[in-house]
This record gives C-alpha cells, structure tokens and sequence, in this order.
C-alpha cells in the first residue's frame, strides 16, 4: 500500500501522511528532526492515527529518555 511506509529509523510501519516525512514514522521524524508528533492514541499497540507501533531504534530510544529527564 503506497500511504503505508516502513519507517527508516525504528522499522515500525506508519501512516505517510501523518508524517512529515517519507521514510520516517511521525515519532521518529519528531525525535530526530523535532518535528511535530503524532499524539498517538494506541489501540491493541498500534497508534490509530499514525499506525506507529511503539518501536525505537536504539538510538530514538536514549533520545526519549533524555528528553524525559
Ligand atoms: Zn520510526
Ligand atoms: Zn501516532
């Protein structure tokens, strides 16, 4: 499906466009770009409106938590 891409960062599938980027998850394009976020709403673990599946990469992970500190 060409509205559903794979997320080059953290592999999660997502919406393109609830992107704002093509080849990174609305998360992802957050956290590496700053970039606005998804306010995600997860049902069964996957972002209803973005389709983000919680992953991280190792790298978007230890951003998040410092940005949680
Ligand atoms: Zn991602
Ligand atoms: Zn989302």
């Amino acid at each position: 499906m060409e509205n559903i891409g794979i997320c080059d960062e953290c592999g999660s599938r997502f919406l393109k466009r609830a992107s704002k980027m093509a080849s990174l998850c609305p998360e992802c394009a957050s956290l590496l770009y700053g970039y606005d976020n998804c306010a995600h709403v997860f049902e069964d673990g996957i972002c209803a409106k973005c389709l983000w599946d919680g992953s991280r990469s190792d790298y978007t992970e230890k951003i998040h938590k410092e940005n949680e500190r």
